[in-house]
This record gives C-alpha cells, structure tokens and sequence, in this order.
C-alpha cells in the first residue's frame, strides 16, 4: 500500500494504547519503514525492482528495526511489541494491496522463498483509496475525543492548528508558551 496509509496505520494503532509522544513517532516509522528499501528508485528502477519487498519485508529487518525502536522508548516491552507487530500489519497491507505481483521474501535472507497473494489487489485501487480514507476518518475522530494528532511531536504548531486552536498572536500559542521577556520585566516591575 502506499506510504501514508502505512504511517496512519501505525498512528491509530499506537492511538489504542498508552505511549509517550515519542513512541507514537516510533509506530508511525515501524508502520513504515519497510518501504525504506523502496529508496534503491532513487538509483536505478532495476534496482528498485530487484530489491523492494525483499531488504527490508523480512523478519531479520522487522526484528531488528522493531528492537532498535524499543530501546530508544519508554515502555520498551510494550513497545517492542507493538512495533513488530505494526511492521507485520505492514506486510499484510503490502501482500494484500500492492499488486499480485509483489511477494513477500519473509524469511529472506535465509531463505528466497517468496510469498504471495493470488487475491491481491493493484496499488492504485478504491480499496486502497478506502483504506487511506478510513484512517483518516479514524485520525480525525482521534483529535477531536483525544487532542492529538500525527504531527504532535514533530510539528507542534501544524498540531494545534488541526486541533482548532487559535493563535493569541504571532509566535505564541494559547497552550502554555512563555510569555516574552517584555512581559517578565512589565509583571515583575
Ligand atoms: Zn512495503
């Protein structure tokens, strides 16, 4: 499937359970970092074609990647968990709506068997158009009951934006900045 939808996949899944800020970055990048050996593109499409699905779809990579993750975060276990499991539900989104002719190596580089999906369907499909919409809905639905969204972490201001927040003025927002320092000295005499 395509790159959104894997990054929203791993938003509304870390939305279930309780993280800080910071792992629910990391869901989003365990929910998608298999693509990253989509990046042999920006060399050669033989490349790209050669590689993709096989580097960084395999239990090695999701072991490991999941494991970094984990050590970086809070909750390490549940972390752990949840980010192996977000880069399986990754692989279950690629086998089904990538095309039918884009297996999985899962046990690669060990072995080269290559599973796939006979039933699968093609990347540009309403099914796929229907998941992305979906996981949408689900990220709006979030913000509203929950106050957060995708970009709470890495783009605070786009965060309070989404959420309907408005501005006192220019570069200083309702929740909680510090007052200027014009302001320190005015209160303080
Ligand atoms: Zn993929």
């Amino acid at each position: 499937m395509h790159i959104p939808t894997h990054i929203l996949s791993g938003w509304c899944a870390a939305d279930l359970v309780e993280l800080t800020p910071r792992e629910r970055v990391f869901a989003m990048v365990a929910a998608a970092i298999p693509d990253v050996d989509g990046l042999g593109l920006l060399l050669s499409f033989d490349y790209y074609n050669e590689y993709h699905h096989v580097l960084a779809h395999n239990l090695l990579f999701g072991t490991v990647s999941a494991g970094l993750l984990a050590l970086c975060s809070t909750h390490r276990l549940k972390g752990f968990i949840l980010y192996f499991a977000l880069f399986h539900l990754h692989l279950v989104m690629d086998l089904l709506g990538s095309g039918p002719a884009w297996g999985i190596r899962y046990f690669w580089p060990v072995s080269s068997h290559d599973f796939q999906n006979p039933y699968g369907w093609e990347l540009s499909s309403w099914q796929n158009t229907l998941a992305l919409a979906i996981l949408l809905a689900w990220t709006v639905a979030s913000a509203r009951k929950r106050g957060r969204t995708p970009f709470e972490l890495l783009y605070p201001s786009l965060d309070r934006e989404f959420r309907g927040i408005p501005r006192v003025r220019s570069g200083d927002l309702v929740s909680g900045n510090e007052p200027n320092p014009k302001q320190k000295t005015k209160a303080g005499g």
